[in-house]
């Protein structure tokens, strides 16, 4: 007899939470990723803790079919990807099937959803990846997924938790990047009955922009925008002088996703250049276009890092726009929505 043992699908999920469900934030993100890419209009978000007691997201986008709902928290289930060719051109935010099992694994989670109004839902209980009840339920379209103490029965992690402070600022700053990313869906961010974002959904960035740094900050807004044949790109970057001690404010967006790219932070700085004052960074917002076949989403797990399949032409191509929005210094956006 050998020695080698296949894990069993709830160990399995247990070692892949690990890597996927870092911290609340990362709760967060996968569950409003879903949202996302259900094609919702309002994405509600509601956090007690620091997330640590509550994460609950409610969306009313496409909603999830009766007889899916407990595959979706099966290991490796999406109804994103079916044939490793999409794999090169992925145009949704989730595609690996992870999340769900991943935060099951590791907390209790309440899943209600329905596919239309007729009111015909289904409610899943999990709780460290066991199925406690499916059942009818009385549901609007969409899905409205609790989950609760996070971490209870993986007490290692649970100990390494910072303040609720710490969380819920990990939280904050990941859902404000979302809401500029998708200026199209209103978001609201609540931690302990407060509110700590609140966007319209008209489509407005600048708007969205407003919500998350305030009016003053919008105001002094350039607008940047370019086109190229592998590229479009569009957005808002600040004026010279409004910059900041850190790249804090930089959202760098492909393709409806929020990521982080050293490159693409390097074009913008060089395109300010000189003027900026030294260790100053500005604010930008910046959304790039592109086919799916010119981006490798599948970096890591939490799919922030991306690789670029012509990065000299695109760090150029983003230089250019940045510089020739700053030269256009005089023309002044119109004024920034209340
Ligand atoms: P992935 O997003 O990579 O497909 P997840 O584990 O996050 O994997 O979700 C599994 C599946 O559950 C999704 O592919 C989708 O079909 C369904 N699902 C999850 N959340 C939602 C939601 N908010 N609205 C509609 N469907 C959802
Ligand atoms: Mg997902």
């Amino acid at each position: 007899m050998g020695k080698i043992n296949v894990l069993d699908e709830q160990l399995a999920n247990q070692i892949a939470a690990g890597e996927v469900v870092e911290r609340p934030s990362s709760v967060v993100k996968e569950l409003v990723e879903n949202a996302v890419d259900a094609g919702s209009t309002t994405i509600d978000i509601v956090i007690e803790e620091g997330g640590l007691t509550l994460v609950r997201v409610t969306d009313n986008g496409s909603g999830i079919e009766a007889d899916d709902i407990e595959k979706a928290f099966f290991r490796h289930a999406t109804s994103k990807l079916s044939t490793s060719k999409d794999l090169f051109r992925i145009a949704s935010l989730g595609f690996r099937g992870e999340a769900l099992p991943s935060i099951a694994a590791v907390a209790k989670v309440e899943c209600v959803s329905a596919v239309d109004a007729s009111g015909l839902g289904k409610r899943l209980v999990i709780e460290g990846g066991s199925v406690r009840k499916v059942e009818d339920a009385n549901t609007p379209q969409g899905t409205d997924i609790a989950v609760r103490d996070l971490f209870y029965n993986t007490p290692a992690r649970l100990k390494y938790m910072k303040s609720i402070q710490t969380e819920i600022g990990h939280i904050a700053d990941y859902v404000n990047r979302l809401a500029l990313a998708h200026p199209g869906i209103a978001f609201t961010l609540k931690h302990n009955g407060n509110v700590l974002l609140r966007t319209l959904g008209t489509g407005d960035r600048l708007q969205a922009f407003a919500a998350v740094y305030g009016t003053t900050a919008a105001k002094a807004m350039l607008i940047v925008s370019g086109d190229h044949p592998d590229y479009t790109l569009s957005g808002y970057i600040s004026k010279p002088e409004q910059t900041r001690a850190n790249r804090n404010g930089i959202t760098i967006v492909v393709n409806g996703r929020y990521i982080k790219s050293y490159i693409i932070n390097q074009a913008i700085i060089q395109a300010y250049h000189t003027l900026l004052p030294i260790n100053r960074f500005p604010m930008i917002v910046l959304e790039l276009g592109m086919h799916p076949s010119l981006l490798d989403v599948n970096v890591h797990p939490s799919k922030m890092e991306v690789r670029f399949s012509k990065e000299p032409e695109l760090r150029q191509f983003v230089e250019e726009c940045v510089a020739k929005a700053l030269g256009k210094q005089r023309h002044i956006p119109g004024p920034a929505p209340a």
